[in-house]
């Protein structure tokens, strides 16, 4: 049996709305232990765009996913987070004293005072193309999303979907990888136009193929290396990319997974809040980022950062019944240590 821990503010969920969380509770002198299921820190910024830049996070004209993390986790560490990853929050349970418990599925067990719930879209996965053998292959030539492109240099890359995935993928490796093909259903692709305008411009000057309307039908390969990937069109003709790495970009599924579990008000796959404390539906459980719904949410990691700020406050309030928070601005303050 694993020993409680004690803290003053879980935080579920290390994406860039979990780790200002972190940061705002510390200004209010709240610890924070911070569990997320997947191995790092950074939630979708550093599993899905690390490389990528953002263009409206306020006074960076632009800055990557992975350096946005790395600036939220430098600005969390005078706190002293403490990180659980690799790991899920299975169980919610408030106790007669009004903090809640909770355990991971690795045993981990933590009391705390209040809960925030930075998780994004849940526990996410990847929509996965109905592919014979496609398991076999996966973490080794195929790839549902790119950590580091240098990974993909020379190698023949070929990219299906027709989001903004698929399409800034195909930009960006079109510099690195030997060859790059991308496979959709249809010639119109969903993405920013400018883009879609660059990819188009890239096909035309042959430097990619854009491989349309065409859909994934099989892959061909030995071991857990694929050599070609086989595509069909609406006639039923078929042809084989060769390749060594397919990149089906199919967006995530979204799961909220144990989180639907804990009697918390939803609407559709997201937590109802109150939008002026960020509170659930459960007295001491605050929700941010893009878990939450409430009128004319935005899901953009700005808006998240505020949710944040607001849902430290009232987590502070609920944790220190009685106790008057004074408004104030960090540059009269700074950054409290213990
Ligand atoms: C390709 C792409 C480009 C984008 N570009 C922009 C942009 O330019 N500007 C912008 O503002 N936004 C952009 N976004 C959106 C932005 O990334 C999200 O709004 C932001 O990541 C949401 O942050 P979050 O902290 O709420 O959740 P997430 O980043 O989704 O992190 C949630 C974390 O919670 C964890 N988790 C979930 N359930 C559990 C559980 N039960 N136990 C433990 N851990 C759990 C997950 O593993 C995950 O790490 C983009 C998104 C994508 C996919």
């Amino acid at each position: 049996m694993s020993e409680i821990q004690k803290t003053d503010v879980v935080v579920i969920g290390a994406g860039p709305t979990g780790l200002f969380a972190v940061f705002e509770c510390g200004m209010l002198k709240m610890q924070c232990h911070v569990i997320d299921a997947l191995d790092m820190i950074g939630g979708q910024c550093t599993a899905l765009y690390p490389e990528k830049p953002i263009y409206d996070i306020p006074a960076h004209p632009s800055i990557t996913g992975g350096e946005l993390i790395n600036k939220l986790e430098e600005q969390a560490a005078p706190f002293d987070p403490v990180y659980h990853l690799s790991q899920q929050v299975t169980k919610l349970e408030k106790q007669d004293d009004g903090s809640f418990e909770l355990e991971t599925n690795k045993g981990t067990k933590i009391n705390a005072k209040a809960v925030i719930i930075a998780a994004g879209v849940g526990a996410f996965g990847p929509n996965r193309p109905p592919l014979e053998g496609l398991l076999q292959y996966e973490g080794t030539s195929v790839f549902y999303m790119v950590r580091k492109r240098e990974d993909f240099r020379d190698k023949r890359v070929v990219i299906a979907g027709g989001g903004d995935s698929a399409v800034d993928w195909a930009l960006s490796l079109a510099d690195v990888a030997k060859s790059v093909q991308v496979v959709h259903r249809r010639p119109k692709f969903r993405a920013a136009p400018e883009s879609v305008s660059q990819m188009k411009q890239l096909d035309e000057d042959g430097k990619i193929e854009l491989v349309v309307p065409y859909q994934l039908e099989g892959l061909k390969g030995e071991g857990d290396q694929i050599s070609a990937v086989v595509v069909k069109d609406f006639d039923g003709n078929t042809r084989d990319l060769e390749a060594d790495i397919l990149l089906p970009f199919y967006g995530l599924s979204q799961n909220l997974g144990p989180i639907a579990d804990w009697g918390l008000e939803l609407e559709k796959k997201h937590l109802n809040v109150d939008p002026t404390t960020m509170q659930t539906s459960e007295e001491g459980v605050f929700a941010v980022g893009d878990i939450i719904t409430y009128q004319n949410k935005l899901k953009l990691i700005l808006c998240g950062f505020s949710e944040a700020a607001m849902a430290a406050r009232a987590a502070h309030a609920y944790a220190h019944p009685g106790e008057e928070l004074h408004f104030e601005y960090s540059t009269s303050m700074g950054v409290p240590s213990e």
